[in-house]
């Protein structure tokens, strides 16, 4: 069965063959893969940046955002069928399990001897099929089929947003983010479907089809003055420099959340943090609440704003993919 694979001996990515997945266990169920989205995550684990293959594994299989069709359900699984869809929760226990992973929040794994599919210790799902558990799987309606893929990077972004709310003492009614990749477009989307007025202040020219798809969908957008404080400022864009200037922008009591890794120490703004109630917070993964909260606004972000989003690609044409991110801000690759 072919497979994208990081090669940890040759440092490099390649296509192989690798052996077919296991007929499922008892809660297992055999997946055969459809879709799969490409993220600045993998462009940096192509580089070697980081990512661990699994024990005894030379190699990692890639992909972590997946759309996934049940091919043979395992005894004992009691909730999909042959022929359900399926997306995969990403992050997987630390054994033993500590307090968070045992209650679920594996995305606040205490020991950090979590395993990830397609990142840390685990393969992921850029080939034919994999086996999973039930557990681990999320049931996608078929009303979702054409834009489920997207319900990875949006799970980080639920998030964001609930971390947002419980943070803030009043009610947000205003949010910057700063970036224009896919996930700065669908935290402006997923904030735009609840009321908030939304700014989204990015590199892009005004005009590239990044803009104009914000535009269409309402979302205020700057490129080089400043944009008048909020209540949320989200950091999706990574970069050093929008991360400092983003946070000159939250507005008293207002909570600043980064989501985008830019390699710099924060000077947080102690004085104002106090006397204006402000927070600033980071988070990472998600847990399947937040999956279910992206299948939920997957299904209320109006159509033609998430399939704008989306470039579907044959199997193959993974090395462009993975050198650079291209125009449209999600790569999908079509795998069956
Ligand atoms: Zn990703
Ligand atoms: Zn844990």
């Amino acid at each position: 069965m072919r497979a994208l694979c990081l090669d940890y001996e040759l440092r490099t990515l390649v296509e192989r063959e690798v052996s077919p997945a296991q007929p499922p266990s008892s809660g297992e169920v055999l997946l055969r893969i459809e879709e799969i989205g490409v993220c600045a995550t993998d462009r940096e684990l192509a580089r070697f940046r980081f990512g661990v293959p699994p024990e005894g594994d030379s190699y990692l299989i890639l992909g972590h955002e997946a759309l996934a069709q049940v091919e043979w359900v395992g005894a004992d699984v009691t909730t999909l069928h042959r022929g359900d869809w399926v997306t995969p929760l990403i992050r997987r226990n630390c054994a033993p399990q500590c307090g968070s992973c045992v209650t679920g929040r594996r995305d606040l794994c205490e020991t950090g001897q979590y395993f990830e599919r397609g990142i840390n210790r685990a393969h992921g799902y850029f080939t034919e099929c994999v086996t999973d558990p039930e557990a681990d799987l999320l049931p996608v309606p078929e009303s979702l089929l054409d834009v489920a893929v997207l319900a990875e990077p949006l799970s980080v972004v639920e998030k964001a947003i609930e971390t947002a709310f419980r943070c803030h003492p009043l009610t947000p009614r205003t949010a910057i983010i700063t970036g224009a990749g896919p996930v700065g477009l669908l935290a402006a989307f997923a904030l735009q479907v609840r009321g908030l007025a939304v700014t989204v202040v990015s590199k892009e020219p005004e005009d590239h089809p990044r803009v104009a798809l914000l535009r269409r969908a309402g979302v205020v957008y700057m490129r080089s003055q400043a944009p008048p404080p909020a209540d949320i400022v989200m950091e999706a864009s990574g970069a050093a420099e929008a991360t400092l200037a983003a946070l000159e922008w939250i507005a008293p009591h207002g909570v600043f959340i980064l989501i985008g890794a830019p390699e710099l120490d924060l000077p947080v703004p102690a004085l104002r943090m106090i006397l204006e109630n402000l927070t600033v917070a980071g988070v990472v993964n998600a847990a399947r609440q937040h999956f279910e909260a992206a299948l939920y606004d997957l299904g209320n972000i109006p159509r033609p704003w998430l399939e704008s989003l989306i470039e579907r690609r044959p199997f193959d044409a993974w090395r462009d993919s993975l050198a650079a991110p291209a125009i449209t801000p999600k790569t999908v690759h079509r795998v069956r």
